[in-house]
């Protein structure tokens, strides 16, 4: 027989998925003073920002005109610093039990005890584009990983072209291959890569031919091809599912008592997958959770321009 997962300790409310709807639930949820957990199955937070367009500008978020993908995903994650969220990156959630008044949410690591869950979704989890032959790397390298080896990586993507750099800054020997002319990132990296191509760190191959191969053998090779959505782990759920939506009250409850949904993942905004919208959802969602967990806290959360928060400069 299996060992069962180990349990981690419970917190008030656990949120599935770190793009913009997650990242600000778990931002209002701390802000509120209950304990709060993340987990977002991609190496990094950010949700389809990071893994699908970090280096593209976003013009219809309130008060940040004109930033990239990535800055908003980097301000999302500063509002948290006051707050101690425990993140778990890389774990696929796949299973919720209830558990007495609360939850217990499965991931492919671990079972996580929660009061209440919010669902942040979005399309599913974005998942790497399976890679042509085996033995290839599909997501993000590990710090340090591949120190003093030769590796090869391959995509035109902005992960390839940040992998690239990542490694080449880590000692690695790194060539950088992508069929077509051009390579995407935001200018930083771009100048970046130019900069190490310059001085000689780090080959750069546009407009490969299909059977084009670094001349000397690799330590080991990425194909790095963009994500696509997984809804899979979830919709086995009876969350009354609509289509690839999850129909929530006014409140953003769910047919679940104590489980909530918010963002692209929620039926309410179904034909505006806008960040603003998932920020909103994101809010109505945390304040109410907050309220079902620890109902003295109500479910008004007042101003936060009358709270002292410190954050770094
Ligand atoms: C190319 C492109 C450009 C866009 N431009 C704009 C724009 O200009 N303005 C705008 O407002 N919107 C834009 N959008 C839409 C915007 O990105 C989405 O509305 C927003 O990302 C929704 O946020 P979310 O948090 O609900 O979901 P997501 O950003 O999809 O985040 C969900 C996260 O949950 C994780 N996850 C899912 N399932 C699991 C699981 N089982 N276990 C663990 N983790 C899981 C996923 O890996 C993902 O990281 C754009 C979208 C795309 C694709």
């Amino acid at each position: 027989m299996m060992e069962p997962l180990p349990l981690a300790p419970a917190t008030d409310v656990l949120i599935v998925g770190g793009g913009p709807a997650g990242l600000y639930a778990a931002f209002y949820a701390a802000l509120r003073g209950v304990s709060v957990r993340l987990i977002e199955a991609r190496p990094e937070l950010g949700g389809q920002l990071s893994a699908l367009y970090p280096d593209r500008r976003v013009y219809d978020v309130p008060a940040a005109p004109n930033a990239y993908a990535d800055q908003l995903v980097a301000q999302l994650v500063r509002q948290l610093t006051p707050f101690a969220v425990d993140v778990r990156l890389g774990e696929l959630v796949t299973a919720l039990e209830p558990d007495g008044a609360g939850w217990v949410v499965g991931t492919d690591h671990q079972r996580y005890p929660a009061g209440a869950v919010i669902l942040a979704a979005g399309l599913g989890a974005l998942r790497p584009r399976p890679a042509p032959e085996p033995g290839m790397h599909t997501d993000w390298p590990q710090p340090g990983e591949h120190r003093g080896q030769r590796v090869w990586v391959q995509g035109g993507v902005p992960q390839a072209t940040q992998a690239a750099l990542q490694l080449h800054q880590q000692g690695a020997q790194v060539t950088l291959s992508h069929r077509r002319a051009l390579f995407r990132g935001t200018p930083r990296q771009l100048e970046a890569l130019e900069q190490a191509r310059r001085a000689g760190g780090l080959q750069v191959v546009a407009a490969a031919a299909p059977d084009w191969q670094p001349p000397e053998p690799q330590d080991a090779r990425y194909f790095l091809n963009s994500y696509l959505p997984d809804l899979t782990p979830l919709q086995e759920w009876p969350l009354g599912w609509q289509g690839e939506y999850v129909p929530a009250g006014p409140d953003g409850q769910t047919r679940l008592p104590g489980v909530y949904v918010a963002g692209d993942l929620s039926s309410a905004g179904a034909d505006f997958k806008l960040i603003s919208v998932a920020f909103a959802q994101a809010a109505l969602c945390a304040n109410h959770a907050v309220y079902h967990v620890r109902p003295e806290l109500k479910v008004r959360p007042g101003h936060s321009s009358d709270r002292r928060l410190s954050y770094p400069d």
